[in-house]
């Protein structure tokens, strides 16, 4: 494969459209600042954990049925905590257990859902990491991630990405979502390039939300592989400004790391 022109995740590309200066600190000069995690984010990787962890042992949790889940719940939380650069504040460590009750609430909801669905099986994939090479105007982009499930369903394979948070996309977003376009690309990538082929190529691509116990599907074409082409041909763009423009905003400051920091004093 020749050398890609840039290696491009999901989450650059929407930190790049939100903001210049925050995506040139973050994944071009990889600056890191000191700070504390913040307890949602905490809460939704051990979601993400035991919820790999469940899949991993499946069937054996299946049969052990929802009570089984309280058992997952310590171990997500640990492999969460042991995450690179998670630290909680002194205050937040005091309300550890309080985070664990609601990732055990959301595992609950996701698991009745499954039940429900009659989707108790082993997935094709879980926690599957990717990096698949990407045409562009520029040159080969490498675009990588890592897609919470895969499950081989009535001749689809069904693309998931679990979503903590406490709104929801709308129909016309989850149509138009760029994670959902990365994903759509590598499962097509892969289903042509494993070593063992996996029979289907179509997909529908979903977003779950427990709180909400709800899925937004929606299905990928051309033009959205077009559309994710033309975008990240912008980053790349963007990147070659010596000069990357700070772009305040309530949402895209929130959560960022260079709120207040020598790095930048726009944040909101
Ligand atoms: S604080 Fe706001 S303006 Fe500053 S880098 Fe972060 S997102 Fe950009």
């Amino acid at each position: 494969m020749a050398k890609p022109i840039a290696v491009i995740s999901a989450s650059q590309l929407e930190v790049s459209e939100s903001c210049d200066l925050r995506d040139v600190l973050q994944y071009v000069k990889r600056i890191k600042v000191p700070g504390f995690s913040h307890p949602a984010g905490v809460t939704g990787s051990a979601f993400h954990a035991c919820c790999e962890l469940w899949y991993r042992q499946a069937p054996g949790i299946f049969e052990s049925g929802e009570s089984g889940l309280t058992s997952f719940v310590d171990a997500g939380w640990r492999a969460a905590m042991s995450k690179k650069g998670t630290v909680l504040s002194p205050s937040d460590i005091l309300k550890q257990d309080e985070f664990k009750s609601e990732v055990l609430r959301l595992l609950k909801i996701f698991y009745v859902r499954q039940v429900a669905l009659g989707h108790l099986v082993k997935p094709l994939y879980i926690e599957k990491e990717f990096r698949i090479p990407f045409d562009s105007s520029e040159g080969l982009i490498e675009l990588y991630g890592l897609i919470d499930r895969i499950m081989l369903i009535d001749g689809k394979a069904w693309i998931t990405d679990y979503k903590t948070s406490s709104s929801h996309k709308k129909q016309k977003e989850v149509d138009w979502d760029h994670q959902l376009t990365f994903y759509s690309a590598a499962y097509r990538w892969l289903a042509k390039n494993s070593v063992s082929p996996i029979p289907v190529i179509e997909d529908r691509v979903e977003l779950y939300y427990p709180k909400f116990d709800l899925f937004v599907h929606s299905y990928r074409n051309k033009e959205h592989f077009e559309d994710l082409k033309h975008r990240l041909v912008e980053v790349i763009h963007r990147r070659r400004n010596p000069n990357p423009r700070p772009r305040p905003s309530k949402d895209s400051c929130f959560f960022c790391p260079y709120k207040n920091t020598v790095h930048c004093r726009e944040g909101r």
